[in-house]
């Protein structure tokens, strides 16, 4: 038995934090010592909120969570992380065949860098499987009914955004 603290990594875009992801959150939250959600900085993906705003955004929903905290993944690969921060899992969410599929394949790339690199899934809240951070965007673009889909203060920065 090694009684090192057991370390969960949550990697994602967060563009922006939806109640999805915090559902994620909370409940790995009861499983492993520590969370941290890792806000991968350079992806292809084009972002409406800059990392400072989702960060910001993530931090004021986690903040009563006292083993959650937040990191940058600034350069390089989610795997280099896990291995220089003795991570336990990672942990990704599941919503449909589409992401099994996606997260299979990221899974799999991950644990070629390493054999200890453990990837865990949750799958989706049955409330939140519709989910997903660009169908909000769509929605909050045209001034659609977004708020039982995000946390109060993302959906006040993207009325903001879209003002
Ligand atoms: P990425 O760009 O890495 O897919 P996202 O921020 O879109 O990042 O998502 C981060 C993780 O959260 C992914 O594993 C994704 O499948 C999961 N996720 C996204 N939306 C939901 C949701 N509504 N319920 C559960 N998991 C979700």
């Amino acid at each position: 038995m090694d009684h090192q603290p057991k370390i969960a990594l949550f990697p994602g875009t967060f563009d922006p934090l939806t109640l999805g992801h915090l559902n994620i959150i909370d409940r790995v939250s009861r499983l492993f010592d520590e969370v941290i959600v890792l806000v991968a900085v350079n992806t292809s993906k084009k972002h409406l909120f800059n990392v400072d705003e989702r960060i910001r955004l993530i931090h004021e929903n986690i903040k009563d969570y006292n083993n959650v905290r937040i990191d940058t993944l600034t350069d390089g690969l989610v795997a280099t992380y896990y291995q220089q921060h003795h991570a336990s899992t990672i942990v990704r969410g599941v919503r449909n065949s589409t992401d099994f599929d996606y997260e299979f394949t990221i899974a799999s790339g991950n644990a070629r860098q390493g054999k200890d690199i453990e990837t865990m899934i949750l799958y989706a809240a049955d409330e939140y499987r519709f989910l997903s951070s660009s169908l909000i965007k769509e929605i909050a673009y045209f001034k659609g009914d977004i708020h039982d889909m995000v946390p109060e203060n993302v959906r006040i920065a993207m009325e903001q955004k879209f003002k």
